[in-house]
């Protein structure tokens, strides 16, 4: 299996050049070149699989040719170390809930996959290697947690000066060691475009090994296939007919990775009846869906402050997976846009009738869910936060702060590196990058 540019102006990558250098020479990003279909006897009996087994069947399948098949499962094994449940929420109605991995948001799944690959990649004396991401709230955590003292890899965490709760801040500024976080004075937009600049400047490509662990890095993208596939297996353990045509599937959308990878589980042959875009105000897809120009704009803060993404990086998979035709795109995903006022009523609404709290980013794919399922369908959202990393909008849904998880995430409080806070220019990021080395 070999990796292409969506720019389409770079060679074909290994996997390795993949995934140690995140964004392809020509700033495209790496599609794999073939999407291989599952066999079907692959569905036969996946009600009865675990999520584990599940992953590693479809992960042997993407890259099987390329890691060994006993390293591949360790590897997959290490990833899922916790459950991914489906919870019933309405009788139509499923929370897919990705939010008990270390962090506490579905990021660790990509984040913990992505660091076993690189820890598979790097070899014992070589130069270190630096993971820069930039998050908009959960992808610091996830990878500062995934690569915390992991010998041989230093980990740059980029983050917008306003927009993240102290628990999600707390997760990648308590950890210290190879972990340093770097505050921007500018949005998420920022971050995540001068994680780009730094990737195409050739002074830093010299001087240090960089490479991104953003859902821009095709290894964050692959393993959030597999979930969607034990969604799928578990709504057949709690259905009595099995849905042929599987699922609506709701997925609360920043930068369009976990739907990407959605989508290519519905290439791979994921019965799918459709995807339910759910964006917050921040909706140039959802409006690209219903006939608009593309047009990126200034991220607004919301409640799902981690789908405050003006530009989404995975626009341009999404556009390639579908050869530029948004007809098809549109006839496979429907898009919502969703206010503050809505998301916190839907998690009022469903809390007060279930006792179910969901957070914000749960809470819109739901809202969206709901509105677009259609009398005997089923339909899964997935649930990519717990709650109570979002105490406030928590309060302001049900009246009360959920109890501090502080101490149940990972990190000790009382270690701090020195923050730098910088301009968002390159010239200024590369200053604090090679000043660490
Ligand atoms: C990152 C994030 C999202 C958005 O996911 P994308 O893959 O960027 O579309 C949704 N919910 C939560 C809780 C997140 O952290």
């Amino acid at each position: 299996m070999q990796f292409y540019s969506t720019n389409g102006q770079s060679p074909h990558a290994s996997l390795e050049e993949a995934v140690m250098t995140g964004l392809a020479p020509d700033g495209g990003l790496y599609m794999p070149e073939r999407i291989p279909v599952i066999p079907r006897a692959f569905f036969n009996n996946i009600g009865e699989m675990s999520v584990s087994d599940i992953a590693y069947i479809v992960a042997t399948t993407v890259l099987g040719d390329i890691i060994d098949a006993s390293e591949l499962k360790q590897i997959v094994f290490d990833t899922f170390s916790f459950e991914i449940p489906l919870h019933r929420i309405d009788s139509d109605i499923y929370a897919l809930e990705l939010f008990h991995g270390p962090t506490l948001a579905f990021k660790d799944v990509g984040a913990r996959f992505l660091a076993r690959i690189i820890s598979h990649f790097s070899h014992p004396g070589s130069k270190a290697v630096n993971v820069l991401v930039a998050t908009s709230g959960d992808s610091g955590g996830a990878v500062a947690a995934g690569f915390h003292k992991v010998p041989g890899v230093n980990v740059f965490v980029l983050y917008p000066e306003r927009g993240l709760t102290a628990v999600q801040r707390h997760q990648f500024t308590s950890l210290g060691d190879n972990v340093y976080p770097i505050e921007i004075m500018g949005t998420f937009d920022d971050c995540q475009r001068l994680v780009k600049e730094a990737f195409v400047d050739k002074l830093l490509r010299e001087e240090m090994h960089i490479t991104s662990a953003n859902s821009i890095n095709v290894c964050r993208l692959l393993p959030q296939m597999f979930y969607y596939y034990y969604g799928y297996s578990q709504l057949l353990r709690n259905e009595d007919v099995a849905p042929a045509d599987g699922a609506v599937i709701s997925v609360p959308c920043g930068n369009l990775g976990n739907l990407t990878a959605g989508l290519l589980a519905m290439r791979m042959g994921l019965p799918v009846k459709r995807f339910v875009v759910a964006n917050n105000i921040n909706d140039s897809f959802t409006r690209y869906l219903a006939g608009e120009d593309f047009e990126p704009k200034k991220p607004q803060r919301t409640v799902a402050c981690a789908m405050d993404v003006g530009n989404p990086s995975n626009f341009s998979r999404i556009l390639d997976l579908y050869n530029g035709d948004r007809d098809s795109i549109s006839r496979d995903m429907k898009g919502y846009a969703l206010s503050d006022e809505k998301i916190i009523s839907a998690m009022k609404d469903v809390y007060s009738r279930h006792g179910y709290l969901m957070d914000p980013h749960g809470a819109t794919a739901y809202e969206a869910l709901r509105e677009n399922l259609a009398p005997g369908e089923k339909g899964i959202f997935l649930a990519t936060a717990h709650p109570s990393k979002f105490p406030e909008a928590v309060r302001r849904a049900t009246g009360t702060a959920p109890q501090s998880i502080i101490a149940a995430t990972t990190g000790n409080p009382d270690i701090h590196h020195d923050t730098p806070r910088i301009t968002p220019s390159l010239l200024a990021l590369k200053k604090v990058l090679l000043s660490a080395l």
